[in-house]
């Protein structure tokens, strides 16, 4: 595996690779890796003949300095993990080499990112946006991987990339989950024993929201509100029925064949949570 923290590096063993008709996958990442991560690199591998995994704790898309400043970072730990996965290029640059010039691009989702993530993390998807574009830019793959755990941010950028034309095909890739059922994230470290030990109830509560069919969402929302609160460790953001492409939220009359999707942000203490269920056949009466 090549370790790359510049773009001269990058740029040259890539356009020779390209050259030779290779395809490369490529796969975000702002490290803390775990094996939700390593999904998205065995699934490039099944399908490119190059993976580069990048590394980036992108400021950009960070509305709270203090998440930023804990955020978890051990970059050799993630190369070990980068290597036992078979990636072929971990690259990891500076700040400066991702933005020579500061990004003051604006991006106009409609209301894709003002709802959810959006509305609570406000300028994260502009974040968002510009380093995925410009990662696409410096690493050209011909695919790219992101997890569906970060549903309304994979939405966001097919969008993007459909709105800027981009030559790149956008891989969408199941949450892994601990076996407990907690959405593995890079946060989950940062949970103390008793917050970890209450972090599995919010796939529960998707679970039995997801399987109240023919209940009105209003119902099913109000539902998970009241669930959510009597747990004394955990704060409720919020939680959305929302249609999986357009990602605007259902009211209590729509088409029953809808794929829909239930997304939900959680507050454990200082840890924000987020995770979402597909609610196939959700029906309202
Ligand atoms: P992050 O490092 O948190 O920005 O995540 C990098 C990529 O890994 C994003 O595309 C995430 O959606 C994806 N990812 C994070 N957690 C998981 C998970 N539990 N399962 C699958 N993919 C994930």
């Amino acid at each position: 595996m090549f370790l790359f923290k510049k773009l001269k590096e990058t740029d040259s063993y890539l356009s020779a690779a390209r050259k030779n008709g290779r395809s490369i996958g490529l796969a975000p990442t702002m490290g803390a890796l775990h094996k939700g991560h390593v999904s998205l690199v065995e699934q490039s591998r099944s399908e490119n003949d190059l993976t580069v995994v990048s590394i980036f704790v992108n400021p950009a898309q960070f509305n709270d300095p203090q998440d930023l400043k804990n955020y978890p970072r051990n970059l050799e730990r993630d190369l070990g993990i980068l290597l036992d996965a078979g990636c072929d290029i971990a690259f990891v640059p500076e700040t400066e080499t991702v933005y020579p010039e500061p990004d003051k691009r604006e991006f106009d989702f409609g209301d894709m990112d003002k709802i959810m993530e959006g509305r609570f993390r406000p300028g994260h998807f502009t974040g968002v946006a510009r380093v995925v574009s410009r990662l696409f830019e410096i690493i050209k793959p011909d695919k790219a991987y992101f997890g569906e755990k970060d549903i309304q941010q994979l939405a966001i950028i097919r969008k993007m990339t459909e709105m800027l034309n981009l030559p790149v095909e956008i891989r969408g890739c199941p949450t892994l989950r601990e076996d407990d059922g907690l959405a593995m994230s890079s946060r989950n470290v940062l949970l103390d024993a008793q917050q970890r030990k209450n972090a599995p109830i919010i796939n529960q509560v998707l679970q039995s929201a997801a399987g109240k069919k023919g209940v009105p969402a209003g119902e099913v929302k109000q539902w998970v509100a009241v669930t959510i609160k009597k747990n004394p460790l955990l704060e409720l953001e919020y939680f959305e029925i929302v249609d999986s492409e357009d990602l605007q939220p259902v009211h209590d009359h729509y088409p029953l064949d809808d794929k829909l999707i239930g997304c939900i942000a959680v507050r454990a203490g200082r840890v924000r949570l987020i995770d979402n269920i597909i609610f196939s056949n959700f029906t309202s009466s």
